[in-house]
């Protein structure tokens, strides 16, 4: 059974045994304020070894760490995002304080994958999920709509 635990949500490093390795999807999905980079667009700064200003590359980039290499999310290496195709992260709300998830998929169809239909269904147990669609739409998955 995956598990999404809170301690592991704000962990600030990989987990054991976890590295993006190759992965570089974070890169594309994200919002990067420092660079003027919007969502679901490759960076203009990615190269075919990954970074091309990795010693220098902002904050935002430096901080980020995804639900799989937090290890808030039970699996192997073929849940990594690149792997996957869907990338999970999370925002707290600041009037509840409560965490919500969300899923950004990484290439069309993504979230139709047997993989990924296993994982959203097990997520959902603990609460909703937002999706973030390749195309730029977005759903809620689970009883609890926003
Ligand atoms: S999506 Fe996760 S595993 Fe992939 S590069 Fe970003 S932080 Fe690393
Ligand atoms: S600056 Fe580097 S780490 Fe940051 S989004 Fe661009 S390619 Fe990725």
């Amino acid at each position: 059974m995956t598990q999404v635990l809170d301690a592991q949500l704000l962990t600030d490093h990989a987990a054991p045994g976890r590295a993006c390795g190759s992965c570089t999807a974070c890169c594309s999905a994200l919002a990067i304020i420092e660079l003027n980079k919007p969502a679901r667009r490759a960076c203009d700064h990615l190269c075919r070894t990954g970074c091309g200003i990795y010693e220098a590359r902002p904050a935002s980039c430096r901080e980020f760490h995804c639900l799989w290499l937090r290890g808030a999310i039970d699996g192997d290496q073929a849940l990594r995002p690149d792997a996957l195709g869907v990338m999970f992260d999370y925002f707290r709300m600041a009037s509840t304080g409560e965490t919500h998830l969300i899923a950004h998929e990484l290439w069309p169809g993504a979230f139709d994958s047997e993989s990924a239909q296993s994982l959203l269904d097990e997520l959902v147990q603990r609460g909703d999920v937002q999706l973030s669609y390749r195309d730029g739409r977005w759903s809620t998955l689970g009883q609890d709509p926003m």
